[in-house]
Parts: structure tokens; C-alpha cells; sequence
């Protein structure tokens, strides 16, 4: 196997040449995604050549981009028709109860790496004086002192020229929750020996999707190298005043990167939601 040159934060996924084929599920009877969950994905804009059924963070549901939807939060996504729309950025449910503080974990499994990177999104975020606040608490904790968003480690290996980096657990709830985490793939950390600013950008870009964000090239996937879905109006996402509708390439939530901090743009997005 070997890689190309150029690192995508990507569906914060890494671009690399697979020369070998993977036959990494020869003879595994997988479970397709039906048309219908599919045709409800492409409505809400998503990319879903890659779109599969796969258990994260103990529910089952389907993983697509660099996020995962209980088949729930899917038919969610598809019942505010807002349009018309443009270009757009966030989604239909922020978090709610403002001014409030949002509790953060990590899994131990991801090492001093996740570690780091967990404080220093927390500081990201702290430091652009928002209604949310972001707290650490430990991992694994029950109940009510739970964190809000769980950091844990995934393993899987690259496919189809793409890794992903990291995987939210869908956007925040109808009753104004934020998604209740996100994974990050202990693969990436193995394969290509990301950097702290990296593993930290990454998670604020997760972040940003458990607090509302859509990816800001969602309509158009430029950032990855392709132009996809253009043109018909989609769902659950909505322009955010003062943002542009044309490329914004340092937008650290591009659906692929390698941006590692919050653009002016997304400062002002970030400021005029929270
Ligand atoms: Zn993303």
C-alpha cells in the first residue's frame, strides 16, 4: 500500500493510493443500506457511496462521511423541510439552555494524544467566549455526572482511498442535547502519526457536528476533490447570517481539511449560534 502525497482532514479522511485490494470483507455477508435510508441521506445532502449499517457507540444505524445516524435520527433529519436554501452550515436542532456548560471525556485507549487533544479543543472552544462552555470530566462515568460528549477510540482500517479520521454521533436532539460524542480511529494514529494540532482540529470538527454543524462544502464535497450533489435544495441545514456562500477552503468545518483552527468564519458562525 502506498500514500499519496496530500492529507485530507476529511470526512476528515486522508487521500491514499490502495494498491493492494483489500479484500477485507470478501465473503462477509454485510447488510446493505436500504434505498430508502439512502434516498432520506441524499435528501439531507450527505455523500453516501460509502454509507453502511454498523453498530457505534452501542446503536445500530448507518455510518456515512464522518458521521453515524441511528435510522431515528435519520427520519429526524428529514422531517423540517426548510428551504429554500443555498449554500449552508448548520443543522435543523442546536443545543439549547444557554448560557451552559458542556461536559467532555476521553477514552483512555486513545493515549496522551487523545489526551492533549481533548484539552485543547476544550481551549478552542473556551477561548471564543461562547453561551457553551466546554469542562472536562473523566471517562466512563455513570448516570448524570456522565460527559455530555464521549470521546472514544474506534479502530478501522483506510477503504476506497479514504480513512476516517473521526465519527460523530449525529447532531444535537430535538430536546436541545448535544450529540452524545464522537469516536476518533486509533488506525489514523497508527498509519500516518498525526500531530497534536491535528488530533485537536479533528475534534473540534467533531465537536462542531454535536453542536449543530453541517460541513460548509456539504452541498458541493469541493474540499475532498469532488463536486457532488449540487443543485436541488436539501434538509436540516440552514445558512448561518454573516457566513459566506461561496468556497470558504479554510473553514475548519470543510468536509475535508487539513484546517487545524477555527477560521474568521467560523468564529462568526460559532458567535452567532452560541
Ligand atoms: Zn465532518
Amino acid at each position: 500500500m502506498k500514500k499519496q502525497g496530500i492529507l485530507f482532514l476529511l470526512t476528515l479522511s486522508v487521500i491514499l493510493m490502495i494498491s493492494c485490494d483489500s479484500s477485507e470483507n470478501e465473503g462477509v455477508n454485510q447488510e446493505e443500506v436500504s434505498k430508502d435510508l439512502i434516498a432520506k441521506l441524499e435528501n439531507a445532502h450527505f455523500v453516501t457511496h460509502n454509507a453502511r449499517i454498523t453498530t457505534f457507540m452501542g446503536e445500530r444505524g448507518v455510518a456515512v462521511e464522518d458521521m453515524f445516524f441511528t435510522f431515528e435520527q435519520i427520519d429526524e433529519l428529514n422531517q423540517e423541510i426548510v428551504g429554500p436554501v443555498t449554500k449552508q452550515y448548520r443543522t435543523t436542532n442546536l443545543v439549547k439552555k444557554l448560557p451552559r456548560v458542556i461536559t467532555v471525556s476521553v477514552d483512555p485507549a486513545l493515549g496522551s494524544l487523545g489526551s492533549d487533544a481533548l484539552d485543547g479543543m476544550i481551549n478552542m472552544y473556551n477561548q471564543e467566549n461562547l453561551q457553551l462552555t466546554f469542562q472536562r470530566v473523566a471517562f466512563g462515568l455513570k448516570g448524570k455526572r456522565k460527559a455530555n460528549i464521549e470521546v472514544t477510540e474506534f479502530y478501522e482500517l483506510e477503504s476506497g482511498g479514504f480513512i476516517t479520521l473521526g465519527r460523530a454521533a449525529g447532531f444535537p436532539t430535538r430536546k436541545g442535547d448535544p450529540a452524545k460524542g464522537f469516536g476518533i480511529n486509533s488506525r489514523w494514529f497508527e498509519l500516518l502519526n498525526p500531530s497534536l494540532a491535528e488530533v485537536t482540529g479533528t475534534m473540534a470538527h467533531e465537536v462542531g457536528h454535536c453542536i449543530g454543524f453541517r460541513h460548509t462544502d456539504y452541498m458541493t464535497r469541493e474540499s475532498c476533490g469532488q463536486n457532488v450533489n449540487e443543485g436541488s435544495a436539501g434538509v436540516g441545514a440552514i445558512h448561518i447570517a454573516g457566513t459566506p456562500t461561496t468556497s470558504d477552503a479554510t473553514s475548519l468545518m470543510q468536509a475535508c481539511g487539513p484546517a487545524d483552527r477555527f477560521n474568521n468564519n467560523d468564529k462568526i458562525a460559532l458567535d452567532v449560534l452560541y
